[in-house]
């Protein structure tokens, strides 16, 4: 290896979900990919392939089995059960973190296009530990699924939530990016907003999405939504801020219906009882409010804290090269 280069070990985890249609094809496309980085010694000839099966009901575990049986370089990790997508991709990373240098998530579907793989991996030799592909346009995308991803990163902005734009799960992470993201250990997975928390340095890719292959979508609008749901309640305590704020505007608006209402009362313009009814609604609606958005304040702290997140991740330490003194 040329001195100054980085270990180049590389594997491509695929979460797969009954993904018998569309395997097949991945497969070689992915084999043809990895043979050329090889030649071309752009990675480690013992870079592999992981296929995580995420308790899938349908042939995807045999088929697996056969290309492992076929091919030396591709390797196979099946879930009990089906966990979700964002729990196979972790189980593969953790996996992949111990044999390999790099590692790349890809959908099985091959939405995403393969040949920028050699481009995430000049970015890891020029020092980047994360590269994010970032689809350039979302043209392949159905009108809803625009609209609606479109919100999605909208609402995550609104919510104080760093996550790329357009930017799914297909990145590269390095061997230590993926150590500090083990620490994570936090059961609501969301891993485009975590990842981003890991620091180090990172850049993005620009590929154009295609459609899927074969099959269909494992995400449909149900999934879709607990996702986003997923997102943001667990990276946010925004929801529960925007409850207290909204209570001390009432309270604030009862105060000036208080002026109001004794302006009126003064004047003798006012129907008897009004002023004081009025007043009660807003006045104890507002402290309510207030009274939810404190608690959940409080909440909100407890939350952050069970969640045990590593509180920083220390990228260099010259202290640790100071020579011993001697005794
Ligand atoms: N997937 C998974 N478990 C699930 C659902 C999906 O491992 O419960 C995998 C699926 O096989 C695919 C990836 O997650 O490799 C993304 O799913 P899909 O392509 O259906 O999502 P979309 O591209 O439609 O958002
Ligand atoms: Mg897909």
């Amino acid at each position: 290896m040329k001195e100054g280069m980085r270990m180049n070990r590389l594997c491509i985890v695929v979460p797969c979900y009954n993904e018998e249609e569309a395997l097949a094809y991945t497969n070689t496309e992915l084999i043809s990919i990895i043979r050329r980085l090889m030649e071309a010694g752009k990675v480690d000839k013992e870079s592999f392939i992981l296929y995580v099966d995420d308790g899938s009901r349908d042939n995807t575990w045999n088929m697996i089995e056969n290309f492992h049986k076929e091919y030396a370089c591709v390797f196979g990790l099946k879930l009990a059960r089906n966990t979700g997508h964002q729990n196979a991709l972790t189980a593969g990373l953790l996996v992949a973190k111990d044999h390999g240098d790099m590692v790349v998530s890809i959908d099985a579907d091959l939405q995403d296009d393969v040949s920028v793989i050699e481009e995430m991996i000049d970015k890891y030799e020029q020092g980047y530990d994360i590269v994010y592909g970032v689809r350039k346009k979302r043209d392949t995308d159905t009108y809803f699924k625009r609209t609606t991803a479109l919100s999605f990163y909208r609402l995550m902005q609104l919510m104080k939530i760093d996550i790329v734009y357009n930017h799914a799960d297909y990145r590269l992470m390095s061997k230590r990016a993926l150590e500090v993201f083990s620490g994570y250990t936090e059961r609501n997975l969301f891993l485009r907003g975590i990842i981003p928390l890991i620091g180090y340095r990172s850049t993005i890719v620009k590929y154009d999405r295609k459609s899927r292959i074969a099959g269909e979508s494992k995400y449909p609008l149900s999934k879709m939504l607990s996702m986003a749901f997923e997102g943001i309640t667990s990276f946010s305590i925004q929801p529960i801020l925007m409850i207290t704020n909204l209570g001390l505007f009432i309270v604030f608006c009862s105060i000036l219906a208080a002026i109001y209402g004794l302006c009126s009362y003064l004047s003798g313009k006012v129907v008897a009882g009004w002023t004081s009814i009025i007043l009660s609604i807003w006045f104890i609606g507002g402290v309510q409010l207030l009274s939810v958005g404190l608690i959940g304040t409080y909440i909100g702290k407890i939350y952050i804290e069970v969640k045990h997140r590593p509180r920083y991740n220390i990228e260099t330490n010259n202290l640790m090269e100071r020579p011993h003194e001697e005794s």
